[in-house]
């Protein structure tokens, strides 16, 4: 295995419970792995997860998380449905849910902890299918390895070689490896709760509840940090943010409503 290919899957594994080129919000990304990499990444990670974590025996909380799930990404822009997503339920207590490149979804039963409805489940679901849509683990992963390739990178791009040389010395001029990573990820975080809300709205889930949801969130955390909250931004951010996007979000529920798209998922 080639050193850089052992720095990304390590780099993979960190971000495997988090689970962008410009992403949907017009943010500029550093994004230089392929899509097919990226979804075969996604795809060795659920692997471990699946071979770690035993499935949910639940009928009723699989039945609500597939139902909320299908009606989210049945919605996305063609471009965006890709060949289906895979959807898996694990019996953990964890407060916890992730997606990955390849349309991968991981829902934790301990999850409803949190969510107390379909519209607070779908304000998760909508949050993680954002982070795939928007190429995040493509640009954590681009940085990352930017920044642990720094020296020798740097080097290159002063010597005029390398394709993405420019790109990552760019990178490396604006500072320090744990400046560069850590803030990005906020900034992800934040999107994808905004992205997240706009999906959830478009599926007919009512957007105004994300706020209880981040607030039930909030308060679990404060118990014991889950690790879906550990790189998320702070929660008078989070809230902050949330609320200046729901006007947008309202109205694109509005329309899925009059559209006639109104789930149902028995809880
Ligand atoms: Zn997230």
């Amino acid at each position: 295995m080639p050193f850089r290919r052992i720095l990304i899957v390590l780099a993979t594994a960190i971000i495997a419970a988090a689970a962008c080129s410009t992403s949907p919000t017009g943010r500029s990304q550093l994004a230089f792995m392929s899509e097919k990499d990226m979804q075969q990444m996604g795809e060795q990670t659920f692997s471990q997860i699946k071979a770690q974590t035993p499935l949910s025996r639940d009928a009723q909380s699989i039945q609500v998380i597939l139902c909320v799930a299908e009606a989210i990404t049945s919605r996305l822009p063609a471009d965006q449905r890709g060949a289906g997503w895979e959807v898996l339920i694990f019996d953990d207590n964890a407060v916890n849910a992730f997606a990955l490149p390849g349309n991968k979804i991981g829902v934790y039963e301990g999850i409803f902890r949190a969510a107390r409805n379909q519209d607070q489940l779908a304000a998760v679901i909508g949050h993680e299918v954002a982070h795939v849509i928007a190429h995040h683990a493509n640009e954590r992963v681009s940085t990352t390895t930017a920044t642990q390739m720094g020296v020798n990178v740097a080097q290159a791009a002063a010597g005029g070689t390398g394709t993405y040389g420019g790109q990552v010395a760019g990178l490396l001029g604006a500072g320090a490896a744990v400046g560069v990573i850590l803030p990005f990820n906020r900034k992800q975080e934040s999107e994808a709760d905004v992205v997240g809300l706009d999906l959830m709205a478009r599926a007919g889930f009512n957007p105004s509840q994300a706020i209880p949801l981040w607030e039930n969130m909030s308060r679990i955390g404060k118990e014991k940090p889950p690790e879906f909250l550990s790189t998320h931004p702070s929660d008078e951010a989070r809230l902050k943010g949330l609320k200046k996007a729901l006007p947008e979000a309202e109205k694109l529920y509005a329309q899925a409503q009059d559209k006639g798209f109104q789930p149902t998922c028995g809880f």
